[in-house]
């Protein structure tokens, strides 16, 4: 049995035009996406202890990342994060989306960095300035909230970190459109960013 499925986008792969093209949602969420959770699937379904693993939602599988078998441990950081990440990426990403924060999150964002444009200048420069493949991430940390970025697929998670809101960085996230310009995709993803969601998680955070 599949411990893990593919989430449905909660909007057509054109919602976002212009800011991320339909071709690369869609080969994102059909081959990338499922590439993850499939090869997740595979990793957990050889041993018992795996397959057990396998039994909570994968936000836990990754928080517990400590507790799989070395042997398996980076596949499951790799594949789980994959899968993680992308869950999350689609859902904080919204066609109504952009403009300023509105709910708790503004306030936050406020405290944390002064204003929401020098938040929105440090994660940009987060995203812009990490050196290949990898995500930047606003994360709950303890009782603060902090933007960085992380190689791969690595989630916050794994570091009992919640994130909050994330953009993917790898090229296949971008480059049919952007190709090399990382900067202008960053830049349209203010666009985009479902401050509802964000709201949502950040509170979710806070019951933790
Ligand atoms: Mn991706």
């Amino acid at each position: 049995m599949s411990a893990y499925s593919l989430p449905d986008l909660p909007y057509r792969y054109d919602a976002l035009e212009p800011h991320i093209d339909a071709q690369t949602m869609e080969i994102h969420h059909t081959q990338h996406h499922r590439g993850y959770v499939d090869q997740l699937n595979t990793t957990l379904d050889t041993t018992d202890e795996l397959r057990a693993a396998g039994d909570q939602p994968v936000e836990d599988l990754l928080w517990n990342l400590g507790k799989i078998p070395e042997e398996s441990r980076n596949a499951v950081r790799n594949f789980g994060g994959g899968h993680a990440n992308h869950s999350l990426f689609w859902t904080v990403l919204s066609g109504d989306g952009g403009g300023e924060p509105t709910g708790p999150i503004a306030r936050v964002l406020e405290e944390e960095f002064g204003s929401f444009e020098a938040f929105k200048a440090r994660f940009t420069t987060v995203a812009t300035g990490h050196f290949g493949s990898g995500w930047a991430w606003l994360v709950k940390a303890r009782n603060r909230l902090v933007a960085y970025s992380l190689p791969n697929q690595d989630s916050p998670l794994a570091a009992e970190e919640v994130p909050i809101l994330g953009l993917d960085l790898w090229e296949h996230a971008y480059y049919l459109r952007y190709q090399a310009r990382r900067r202008d995709y960053v830049d349209a993803f203010w666009n985009i960013v479902s401050w509802d969601e964000v709201n949502r998680r950040w509170e979710a955070a806070e019951q933790l």
